[in-house]
């Protein structure tokens, strides 16, 4: 039978945790009504890559390899072409002819943002992704390329949307 300790302190912890609730249901509601109304993301969050350009408009992308070399999925393909004089795509002497990321493997874990030496490669905030045909979460460069910024002027603009478009 329980002494009149064990009596007091039951209902000592009832009433405390009656305390956190009542506190609780006074603060503000932090439920997430998506997909009715766009979820609240951290800034840090990472979505689906964007592949950035510079203020001139030219990726910034130098095809180093060093994000594939980083990623632990090998989920990055890269194809790298030369610049020349008449096609211009990034600032360096390479650019990636081809780019993708096969989002069947990728973890999202961020060492190829990390790895970049050029922050060519970043978090987007998208994170739509899920697919019943594994083909579509293969992105390409063309996916993931950031529009040219209103009012850049690449040097070779005409000859690099021809190229770029491989
Ligand atoms: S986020 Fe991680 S897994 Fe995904 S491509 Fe980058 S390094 Fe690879
Ligand atoms: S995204 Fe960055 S790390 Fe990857 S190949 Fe391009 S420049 Fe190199």
């Amino acid at each position: 039978m329980a002494n009149i300790g064990e009596v007091f302190g039951a209902a000592s912890a009832v009433v405390k945790g009656m305390g956190i609730t009542f506190k609780e249901m006074m603060q503000p509601t932090v439920t997430e009504n998506y997909p009715d109304e766009p979820p609240k993301l951290q800034e840090r969050f990472r979505g689906v890559h964007e592949l950035q350009r510079d203020e001139n408009g030219l990726e910034k992308c130098v095809a180093c390899f060093l994000c594939a070399a980083a990623c632990p999925s090998n989920c990055i393909y890269i194809e790298a072409a030369e610049n020349t004089e008449k096609v211009r795509i990034s600032g360096g002497e390479r650019y990636a002819q081809v780019y993708n990321i096969d989002y069947n493997r990728c973890i999202f874990c961020g060492f190829c943002v990390e790895a970049c030496p050029t922050d060519a490669i970043t978090h987007g905030h998208g994170f739509e992704v899920a697919s019943y045909n594994t083909s579509t979460l293969v992105k390409r460069k063309e996916d993931m390329l950031v529009k040219i910024p209103v009012g850049a002027k690449p040097p070779v603009i005409a000859d690099s949307v021809e190229a770029g478009a491989h």
